[in-house]
């Protein structure tokens, strides 16, 4: 009968489909490797060590030493000239959206169909992993939730990716954050990219939704394209998300549209431009982290060579002079720096070399090597939840780990543009 024939096959292909995860589980479980550092970044201490060893058990960090005993038939790999460093994390990116050279912002959502963007996700999270991201934090601009999607396809190993942590649509004012919209649709598509809410109750109910649909953190814009969020919905967020143990972090670019946030009771502020010293101590005081989303000097020298335009290196420079100031003022306050690159301009250059650059921006910013790393993995690692797991090269955590050719405290930026291998949870995903 066929009944009870697909019933004979469906229960032979669960057992083989069992015994297949079962011995890949066992061999991942068994596989040992030491990686040998010539020099490796510790990012809890902050500080370089001189021929440290790190043995892999699967996809944990059994051990870090000076000389360690390995059990027989562990993958040696020499890094003698080489520095190590936990995988590195981009707290703030958007891998399902680009914006051309010469388009709006809402373009991509009104002429590019949800499989183009997924599609295209895929080569994003790509570049990622070869330009030593391991982990980012994915914020928005993802349509209704493809971020999950993408996400789980990581986790699946449909594709190579670095982990994600996703928030879903952005939860806004009625405003979104859209421009070029046509005035008569401009509800569709807003809605289409955002969780656009209107008093408390909704503030609410979008974060419960969020969260039973798998998002990892909330973002809110405190303010959008013109609107701000009442404080009273920033708290209603802000309560809903603690509830459940969700971080949330808010997309602020006016001083004057920050205290409500922080007021609600926000982990994280992105992009943080015009903040007075006062809302900087303050920040420090509740442990609220800034990310500065701002790319770098080089960048913008290779998008406008890019873009056959003129290119004034002492202008570039002097215009990101205030940008560095204001994140040195905050590390000097005593605020948490995470790196993230906001990246979604699209020109020639992959997205992990693209985000690449906003880590080498905070050293042109002052930061010295040790500090910009501690943006790129500690402090990653607490902006995305995963304190102990990520971000650091220590007994337990999984084995996130990347190897950069060359002296990274004597020539940063040279060796973190030159990456030698990436191992992501106890996997080699990418070789020189
Ligand atoms: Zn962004």
């Amino acid at each position: 009968m066929p009944c009870v024939h697909f019933l004979k096959i469906f229960t032979l292909s669960i057992l083989c489909s069992l015994l297949v995860s079962a011995i890949t589980f066992a061999q991942n479980n068994e596989k040992h490797y030491l990686i040998k550092a010539g020099q490796m970044y510790d990012s809890e201490k902050n500080v370089f060590l001189k021929n440290k060893q790190i043995l892999v058990k699967g996809n944990t960090i059994l051990k870090v030493g000076d000389k360690l005993d390995v059990p027989p038939g562990t993958t040696v790999l020499d890094h003698g000239n080489a520095t190590v460093t936990p995988g590195l994390i981009d707290a703030h990116t958007h891998i399902l959206f680009r914006q051309g050279v010469t388009e709006k912002i809402a373009f991509d959502g009104i002429m590019n169909s949800a499989e183009t963007r997924v599609l295209r996700a895929v080569g994003y999270a790509k570049s990622y992993l070869k330009a030593g991201f391991t982990a980012i934090r994915d914020l928005g601009n993802s349509e209704q939730y493809l971020d999950v999607e993408v996400r789980n396809a990581i986790d699946r190993g449909d594709f190579p990716g670095p982990r994600m942590v996703v928030s879903g649509p952005i939860i806004s004012a009625m405003d979104g954050q859209l421009d070029g919209v046509p005035v008569k649709q401009f509800d569709h598509y807003s809605r289409k990219e955002y969780s656009m809410v209107s008093g408390e109750e909704e503030a609410k109910k979008a974060v419960k939704e969020h969260i039973v649909r798998g998002v990892d953190v909330i973002k809110i814009t405190a303010i959008g394209g013109r609107l701000t969020m009442t404080p009273e919905e920033m708290k209603a967020v802000v309560d809903a998300a603690h509830r459940e143990r969700i971080q949330v972090t808010a997309h602020c670019d006016r001083d004057w549209a920050v205290h409500a946030a922080i007021a609600a009771g926000v982990d994280g502020l992105e992009h943080g431009y015009g903040f007075k010293p006062t809302t900087l101590d303050t920040m420090a005081k509740k442990k609220i982290y800034l990310v500065p989303t701002d790319g770098s000097a080089d960048l913008s020298m290779i998008f406008l060579r890019s873009q056959n335009l003129p290119v004034d290196e002492q202008a570039i420079r002097k215009n990101f002079q205030p940008l560095y100031n204001r994140i040195m003022a905050a590390h000097k306050a005593g605020v948490m720096i995470v790196a993230g690159s906001d990246a979604y301009v699209g020109f020639d250059m992959p997205r992990g070399e693209q985000a690449t650059h906003t880590v080498a921006g905070y050293l042109d910013a002052g930061l010295s090597p040790a500090d910009v790393l501690k943006t790129a993995t500690f402090n990653g690692s607490v902006a995305l939840g995963m304190q102990g797991q990520i971000g650091v090269l220590k007994e337990n955590a999984m084995a996130d780990i990347v190897v950069f050719n060359g002296d990274m405290q004597k020539d940063f930026k040279k060796s973190l543009f030159n990456v030698k291998m990436v191992m992501k949870n106890g996997v080699v995903e990418y070789e020189k």
